[in-house]
Parts: structure tokens; sequence; C-alpha cells
């Protein structure tokens, strides 16, 4: 090694030292740098990370939608942590020094509801259903979100959405909203109607460019609450995670990688194949570009293949 290249990696060290044991460093990297977008008129978005949790993402993985409301911003969606819902108040009062009026969430997945802690003092709406999963779910959700994002959870705890939110035509904070109740991501999934706009909100229903994720997925279901999403011929769609859509392509896309799931398992089952002979088989090029995949292809076949297996296999016998 040169003594200037030697010199070299011990500067690199040394930095590497200072970064691992600087609060300073430490307090830079936890902090989410999160951005209101506009997209129409009186709406923002809050774009996540086409990813997996990640402790480089700190979770900031889905997108939050905010209305402007009579009283101050109706946000749709609250991010992953405590952290997360702090940073997401302190960008909204940028745009609204009222802040946050009403809470909704679209459904009981953690990174959709964890930074409710912040806003806990406003009324939190959401699905009959959603919120008698998220009080029973919370436990679990929270002690793997530690696991997976350690320090950004820290001081994290869950906020279940409180007041069951109406369905059909509503008024929230002066805001006309249609209010669809519909079910397959998860058991109770809500989508959103924006009178104003037409923007279609559609929480973890639809996904775009990222692969969708199946923890408690029931697909039929899901694939029944596409079709209702499709009918609406929303002209701009704001997917739970991934960019928004004007194009019309997310629901179609969405639509397209569950029909081909489901497919893919039906036929391993068939065939006799396991679980690891499923994850070495590749994927064709129009899913295997979508953010965090393969890996959610991976827990999708832990999540779904033993009930397609018990489905399939007494036919085969
Ligand atoms: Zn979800």
């Amino acid at each position: 090694m040169t003594t200037r290249r030697a010199a070299l990696g011990l500067l690199a060290g040394g930095v590497a030292h200072v970064a691992q044991t600087s609060p300073l460093w430490a307090e830079a990297r936890h902090s989410y740098d999160l951005r209101p977008v506009p997209i129409l008129s009186g709406v923002w978005m809050i774009e996540g990370a086409t990813e997996y949790f990640s402790r480089d993402n700190g979770g900031a993985i889905v997108n939050c939608a905010i209305l402007q409301g009579k009283s101050g911003l109706i946000l749709i969606d609250s991010g992953s942590s405590r952290r997360y819902g702090e940073a997401l108040n302190l960008a909204l009062r940028k745009l609204d020094l009222r802040g946050v009026s009403t809470v909704i969430n679209t459904h009981h997945h953690p990174d959709h509801y964890f930074g409710n802690q912040v806003f806990a003092d406003k009324p939190i709406l959401a699905l009959a259903d959603t919120i008698a999963a998220a009080r029973t779910e919370q436990d679990g959700f929270s002690d793997n979100m530690y696991r997976l994002l350690g320090d950004w959870m820290r001081g994290t705890e869950p906020v279940p959405p409180s007041v069951e939110i109406g369905t059909g035509d509503i008024v929230v904070d002066g805001r006309r909203l249609t209010a669809l109740p519909l079910g397959g991501h998860t058991a109770s999934d809500l989508a959103l109607i924006d009178a104003e706009t037409g923007l279609l909100i559609t929480g973890d229903l639809v996904f775009l460019d990222r692969a969708p994720t199946t923890p408690h997925a029931d697909l039929e279901r899901w694939q029944d609450a596409l079709t209702t999403l499709a009918a609406v011929q929303a002209p701009a769609v704001l997917p739970g995670h991934g960019p928004l859509d004007r194009a019309g392509i997310a629901i179609r896309q969405t639509s397209a990688y569950l029909t081909w799931l489901n497919d893919r398992l039906v036929a391993a089952a068939g065939m006799g194949l396991d679980m690891i002979e499923i994850m070495e088989s590749p994927l064709p090029d129009q899913f295997a570009s979508m953010g965090a995949q393969p890996q959610e292809f991976h827990r999708s076949i832990s999540h779904l293949y033993p009930e397609i297996e018990r489905m399939i296999l007494p036919r085969a016998n």
C-alpha cells in the first residue's frame, strides 16, 4: 500500500469511527426528510420509497395524502413511527399553520398508522373493522417494527384509530369525500374519492411499480375491490405505495400481479413444488423490476402457499 493510500485508509477508518459514535451523526441519520408535494388543488402527497422496511429508510415507504380541510389539514395515513409523525407534523404546519385537523387511516398496517401517536388529540377515523384489527394486532406489529427499524422506532407506541368513519358520501372537516369500504389487501380497506378533484386514494389496495404485500390478503376479494376501483374511472389514483398515477395503469398493474401470483402458486402446487423451489424460479421481467422484489414475492409464497397447497393437493391425490 502506498503511503497516500494508507493515509486515506486511516482517514476513512477515523471518519467511520467518529460516525459510529457521534450523537450528532446519529440524530442526523435518524431524521425523516418529508416533503409534501402539491398534486391537485388543495391536495398534497408524501411519497414513500418503493422498498421494504429497512434501517436505511426508517420505514418511510408509505404514501400519505393531505387534503385541505376547513379548520386545518386532513391527513390520510400517518407513517411508520412517532418520529415520522413528528416530522410530518412539522412539514404540514408549513402548508397550514393550524396543522392537522383530522387523521384517516386506510387500514391497520403499521406503516400507515404508527404516526397517529403525534395526532392523538385529533379525531382519528377508520372503518370499524380496521379499528378492531389495529387494537388486536398492535403489540405484534410493534414488536416487528422495532425489530425491523431499531432506533427509528424509539418512543413509538401504537395509537389505533378511534372514530368510526361513515361510508358513502361524507363530509370530513368541510371536505366532501366518498368513502368506499372494501377489503382484500386486509379484511378492511378504505378507499376515498375526493369530490373536489376526483382523486382516488386507495391505501394498499393499489400499488404502482412496487410489489404488493400480502400478509393479510384474500386475493379473490382483493380482485373484486380492484374491479370496484377501476369502475370509478378516477382522473388520478394515489396508491398506497408508488408514484401518483395519472395514466390509469396502477389498478391494472396490481390486478395483473395478483393474477400472476395466484396462477404461479396454483401451478406450483399442482407440480408438487416446495416453497424453496418456487423462490428459486425467476420472476417475469415486468414483475421483477418492481420495488421490493424478489423479497416481496418470497414473502407472498410464505403467506399464501400453505393455503393454496391445502386446496390443490386433495384434487391431485
Ligand atoms: Zn398494507
